[in-house]
């Protein structure tokens, strides 16, 4: 429906947005100034691919301005050219409207290209923290960025730059940490993916990225207080103004400031400021105060916003209401997977009574096309594949493997059993130990993640292998025997993603039963016992602790398990600092490095080292 009348003209090979000389500014405002307010508005509709896999036809009819790979959303053919041809096809839709504007294509590469089947695949961003190494997290998303636009994507919707200040949150693996200081250390993903400038961003080895949740998506209450009851995903910041700036708003600055971040991802959740009491929540998607007054005019954010998957649903009023105030406050791009067509006509409509500003409508446009334009995709709308053989490479693996080992945070190691000693009979216990799903957690090939050999790596126990020849290993601990030197048992959670794994929603901080009795049995059985946790946050270990000769913080690894085993036998020293508190009891949540009465079984920033 928004696709222009067939009476209009195409662009002259001479039109100035075509001419790759001329600077970008002027581009937009050429290309502006042809197009009608359907084209406009359908730059502004992003769709899922699932919605149009079928009839690709849609995006030339609709004028599509994106399509996105929702998390679980892959192609049939879930290799690199797979995703590559796909990708194209999508394009060459996209080519074929009037003034032949390439399409923009958006995934959420969180940590390594992490849809796609064979990808690199690195620790969640929590273990990333644990790094303090920014130069690693920049190398981390360079490697991301070719990965991922060799194989079609040229967007991504990472990093979040969320400040997680309660453990209960499903989502806290994504964040670097508690602490906005360590997050705005590890912006330098920014970089990686982005590259230095703008002018970057047309290398096949950089891809627009997306800060998010704007903000305050990490520091949403928890539990129910007299005036209701919370989720913490999707939920309210109760707050005032200067911890609200000073927690939550802080890594948008620089975000913005020194790494012109080219999009930003407003969050569900929604702020309510104490001073106004309790009580008036605003969803951020419809806050103009924080979308246009703070990020747009103040900070000064010359990218576009795009918002989060179905977010405008959760406005009150009818959709009309929904559309015309997330535009109005600053809304530029619309995630609507499945309602792209609806989605135009209630724009279009909007438009047409006066209730949406045509003003407001170009700033959005102009600031998506900027972006297309500074991808470089009006020269090459196609994938360049030159770095596609280097999807999964062992260059690119050993760069997560070292990450994964400088990740490793050594909480307790009393007698220096670690490193351990290649010669030692080692028995390993736990689920986790041999499960390349459990080790890469959410957002791997699909949404929610999955148990099981689901993509190629090395497990933690295959990395164990390398180093010892005298392994065994059992899943549920069964007949552990003193003939052994050492027992290993790595426990830990099976994945999740955002609220699925909030704490009251099935999950909680504490081990599970089987993961207690694994330590109860090697650990009474074997003289020495190390326990690695394999979670995407920090867990009760509060009892089983002094049973324990020594207790890594492992995280989230992704799919080289090797690097674990690089540290537990000394072929790197543990360097790891906590970037989260770890709490006594999941009663102690939230908790947080500042906190009056700080006492928490470890604290922010601990972490023991050892020598190589
Ligand atoms: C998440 C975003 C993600 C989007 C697209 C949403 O559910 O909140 O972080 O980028 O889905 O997959």
């Amino acid at each position: 429906p928004a696709a222009a009348g067939p009476a209009l003209a195409g662009a002259p090979a001479s039109a100035p947005y075509l001419n790759p000389r001329l600077p970008v500014a002027q581009r937009v405002s050429d290309l502006l100034g042809r197009m009608t307010l359907e084209e406009k508005i359908g730059q502004m509709t992003q769709a899922e691919r699932g919605a149009i896999d079928a009839d690709p036809g849609q995006i030339t009819s609709l004028a599509l301005g994106s399509v996105l790979s929702g998390g679980s959303s892959v192609p049939s053919d879930n290799t690199p050219s797979g995703w590559a041809d796909m990708v194209d096809r999508y394009q060459a839709a996209a080519l074929k409207t009037r003034l032949k504007i390439p399409l923009l294509y958006g995934i959420d590469s969180v940590h390594g290209d992490n849809n796609l089947v064979g990808a690199t695949v690195f620790p969640h961003n929590n273990a990333m923290g644990a790094t303090r190494d920014p130069a690693l997290v920049r190398e981390e998303e360079r490697i991301t960025a070719t990965e991922t636009r060799a194989t079609g994507p040229q967007w991504v919707f990472a990093p979040c730059i969320c400040v997680s200040r309660d453990l209960r949150w499903g989502r806290t693996y994504e964040s670097f940490s508690e602490d906005p200081a360590l997050v705005i250390k590890m912006e330098t993903a920014l970089e990686g993916f982005q590259g230095r400038s703008p002018k970057d961003l047309a290398d096949p080895t950089h891809v627009l990225a997306t800060a998010k949740h704007y903000a305050g998506d990490g520091d949403t209450k928890y539990g129910s207080s007299t005036s209701g009851t919370y989720t913490i995903d999707q939920g309210v910041t109760i707050t005032d103004r200067a911890h609200f700036n000073k927690i939550d708003l802080a890594p948008y600055v620089p975000a913005v400031r020194k790494y012109h971040v080219g999009s930003i991802m407003p969050s569900f959740s929604s702020v309510d400021w104490t001073e106004d009491g309790v009580g008036n929540p605003v969803k951020m998607s419809a806050s103009k105060e924080l979308l246009t007054d703070v990020l747009k005019k103040k900070i000064g954010f010359d990218g576009f916003l795009i918002s989060d998957w179905e977010a405008i649903h959760q406005l009150p009023g009818d959709y009309a209401n929904q559309v015309r105030t997330a535009v109005n406050a600053g809304m530029d791009m619309f995630m609507e997977p499945y309602s792209a067509p609806q989605f135009e006509q209630t724009l279009l409509a909007e438009v047409k009574a006066g209730r949406v500003a045509t003003s407001r409508i170009d700033d959005a446009v102009a600031r998506i096309l900027k972006a297309k334009f500074e991808l470089g995709l009006f020269e090459h709308p196609y994938t360049d594949r030159t770095n596609i053989t280097s999807v999964g490479s062992p260059a690119h693996r050993a760069v997560a493997r070292r990450a994964v080992a400088e990740s490793q945070v050594l909480l307790k190691n009393s007698g220096r059993v670690l490193p351990l000693k290649k010669s030692q009979r080692i028995y390993v216990a736990g689920v986790n130990a041999d499960d390349m799903g459990n080790q890469a957690g959410g957002w791997t090939v699909s949404w929610q993640g999955s148990s099981g050999n689901i993509i190629p790596g090395a497990t933690i126990l295959q990395g164990i292998r390398q180093n010892a020849k005298n392994v065994t290993y059992s899943a549920d601990a069964s007949a552990p025997t003193a003939g052994s030197d050492v027992g290993v048992v790595v426990v830990g959670e099976t994945p999740y993603a955002e609220g699925v794994g909030d704490v009251g929603n099935g999950h909680t901080l504490n081990l599970s039963d089987a993961d207690r009795a694994n330590i109860d049995k090697v650990c009474s059985a074997i003289e020495k016992c190390v326990v690695l946790d394999v979670a995407g946050r920090p867990q009760i270990v509060t009892d089983e602790l002094p049973k324990m000769d020594a207790f890594v913080m492992s995280w989230l690894p992704g799919s080289e398990g090797a690097g674990v085993s690089d540290t537990l036998f000394g072929n790197r020293p543990y360097t790891g600092r906590l970037s989260y508190t770890w709490p006594r009891s999941e009663s102690q949540e939230p908790i947080n490095i500042g906190d009056k009465n700080y006492d928490p079984l470890f604290p922010y920033g601990y972490g023991l080292r050892t020598r190589r």
